[in-house]
């Protein structure tokens, strides 16, 4: 049922439903022909992505370069670093930061799926690259093609990889995926000799080398990573006396590696703190990292909202008066969680400013506190002005760790979390 208010029955003109219509002056036909400048394509393509969004992710390169090197510090020699670059880097850039982190010193790369490794392929890496785990057998060709190294736990798997290698004139190298206690994927570790035994006959299957996984290596009950290290230990003694040359012997995740520096063996395997991140809370007494993901935005709106008035879905805060609610170019759909409305500052002017009402998905507001403190000059917001809405600030505490620890996260998940819609800008 409609109901007319004051009069007012919307407008009844006759609309055009084309966009070459609407865009189009041939029928606004009073003026002269005359010149109009075109389009330059060129010049369209050439408009920047922080001119077309004000949001936008800066990667530090240098940061990720730091990590590799105070890493790489802690290892003996000849022990490598692989790079571990799965979701994107963990929402960095894969290319972007394969190509930083081998030149600092990685010589090997980590991948989650096929389609991961074939883009660092495309992008001109020629690093080993391990796949952590079996895609499913229909995709062994694309393993061998692009020269990706799956980490093999069942035999029907490696049948598939080996015979697809031998039909196309390859060797077929892989590394052995051992479970010692985490249950997730693997061999489990008092049977990988027999699957060794199992498998060996074919003649392309090469053993390039053994992982495992922990399951607690952050965690301050060491108990449980004891378990799996002597475990793997063991496995790896019995493949040897089973007369089977293990290859790169590798366990150590971020945790790990500056936790266990006896489980370094011939590899370790870097995730979060390629990135930056601790793992643990006590590996800061070991290794200083540094967060190489920063997030920034410009003011889109700047509104002066009277007492009580409310902001964004729901109404969940009221204007207490006196404050300027500042709008900026995104949500949820970026990777802001929503859960985090009303709890995250922001830095603006080398102050923190308030993120206030629900976060959209693609918008969100912080609040100016507009009254006079003695010594403190009063902030003027204006629109373009930028906004740090995660990272590093002397002031503000706006990193990632905190937005990890509100939304009860882990820095992975938050930093994967930002969407590809946003620029990711390379410093
Ligand atoms: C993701 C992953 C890593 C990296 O873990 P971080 O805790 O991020 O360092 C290492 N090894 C395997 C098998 C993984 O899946």
């Amino acid at each position: 049922m409609s109901q007319i208010i004051n009069g007012f029955t919307g407008f009844n003109r006759s609309v055009q439903d084309d966009p070459e219509v609407m865009f189009s002056r041939a029928n606004e036909d009073a003026e002269e022909p005359r010149e109009v400048l075109p389009f330059n394509e060129e010049e369209l393509e050439a408009i920047g992505p922080t001119d077309r969004r004000w949001s936008w992710l800066e990667i530090d390169r240098s940061a990720i370069q730091h990590n590799v090197q105070a890493t790489k510090r802690l290892l003996k020699p000849p022990t490598r670093l692989m790079a571990i670059v799965k979701a994107d880097a963990y929402g960095h850039g894969a290319v972007e930061v394969a190509k930083t982190a081998t030149a600092a010193g990685a010589t090997f790369l980590g991948v989650a799926t096929i389609d991961e490794g074939i883009e660092l392929r495309r992008a001109g890496l020629t690093q080993p690259i391990l796949m952590l785990s079996q895609p499913p057998e229909e995709a062994v060709a694309l393993l061998l093609y692009y020269r990706i190294m799956p980490a093999i736990y069942t035999h029907e798997f490696a049948m598939a990889y080996a015979e697809c290698a031998d039909l196309h004139g390859m060797m077929a190298p892989f590394h052995l995926s051992i479970n010692t206690g985490m249950n997730r994927i693997g061999v489990r570790h008092d049977e990988a000799v027999s699957f060794l035994r199992q498998v060996s006959f074919h003649r392309a299957l090469r053993l390039e080398g053994c992982l495992t996984h922990f399951a607690t290596a952050d965690s301050t009950e060491t108990l449980d990573w004891e378990r799996q290290m002597r475990r793997f230990w063991d496995c790896m003694a019995s493949i040897e006396a089973a007369g089977f040359d293990p290859g790169i012997v590798h366990c150590d995740n971020s945790a790990s590696i500056y936790r266990y520096p006896k489980t370094h063996f011939d590899m370790v395997r870097l995730g979060i703190s390629l990135y930056g991140y601790h793992a643990a809370p006590d590996t800061r007494n070991y290794v200083e990292l540094k967060p190489a993901m920063s997030v920034h935005a410009r003011i889109t709106n700047v509104a002066s909202v009277p007492m009580s008035e409310g902001v964004s879905y729901g109404m969940n805060y009221r204007s207490p008066g006196n404050v300027k609610i500042c709008t900026v170019p995104l949500g949820y759909c970026d990777g802001l969680i929503r859960l985090l409305s009303g709890k995250i500052d922001f830095a603006y002017n080398d102050r923190a400013v308030h993120q206030v009402g629900n976060i959209c998905m693609d918008q969100c507001m912080f609040e100016v506190d507009m009254r006079s403190h003695p010594g403190r000059k009063t902030p003027d917001p204006r629109i373009g002005d930028e906004v740090l809405i995660a990272g590093v600030h002397p002031n503000v505490d706006c990193s990632v760790e905190t937005m990890a620890k509100l939304a009860c996260t882990i820095e992975h998940e938050v930093t994967i979390g930002f969407s590809h819609r946003m620029a990711r800008i390379y410093k």
